[in-house]
């Protein structure tokens, strides 16, 4: 695992322990030598994990869309940066890119990208790991509905038992890096 892509809230959330979670992710990273890869700019908890990275001497790559790149909208992006032309084209690089992916808390935009991410492995279009960061227990209505839609019988519970979690980044990372 040499390069992960995080999804997270460009929002910091009301509680200073998804910041402090976030940060705790990036140094993670680079302390078992792994590149970030993420959505571009310094706002949220997006801000916190590339900085965080940027600051402990790792490889920051942000990749952000042209008509959310000027730094009034989403801030000064860490490390390389590569401009698309849209959010699709965006997408496609940070998949590409990267050979697993992090969901930490967030909203929309988070949660699009995690879903999209699962349902392309789902359809075999990769094969790489996900992992969602559960700090505070923040995913844990998202990961009973999954549940509950296995038991409804609309997810492959193979489908569901692919998604990693856990609640601190040490142990994600940990569990990612023994997953298949
Ligand atoms: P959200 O969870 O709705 O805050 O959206 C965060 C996700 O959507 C990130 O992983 C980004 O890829 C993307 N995103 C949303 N807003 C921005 C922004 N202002 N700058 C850069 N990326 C953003």
């Amino acid at each position: 695992m040499r390069t992960v892509c995080v999804y997270c809230g460009s929002s910091k959330g009301d509680k200073e322990e998804y910041s402090r979670a976030a940060k705790r992710l990036g140094e993670e990273l680079v302390d078992r030598n792994i590149q970030l890869v993420y959505g571009g700019g310094s706002m949220g908890l997006m801000g916190d994990v590339a900085s965080a990275v940027q600051q402990r001497g790792g490889r920051v790559v942000g990749i952000i869309p042209k008509h959310l790149e000027p730094s009034e909208i989403s801030g000064k992006t860490y490390g390389e940066v590569l401009v698309t032309e849209n959010m699709h084209e965006r997408k496609m690089h940070m998949a590409n890119l990267a050979d697993a992916f992090v969901a930490l808390p967030g909203g929309f935009g988070t949660l699009e990208e995690l879903l999209e991410i699962i349902t392309w492995r789902q359809l075999n279009l990769h094969s790489k790991r996900i992992g969602v960061l559960n700090t505070e227990g923040y995913f844990d209505s998202l990961l009973h509905f999954f549940d509950q839609a296995v038991s409804a019988g609309f997810i492959n519970s193979e489908a569901r038992d692919m998604l990693i979690q856990a609640e601190t980044p040490e142990l994600l990372i940990e569990k990612l890096l023994l997953a298949n």
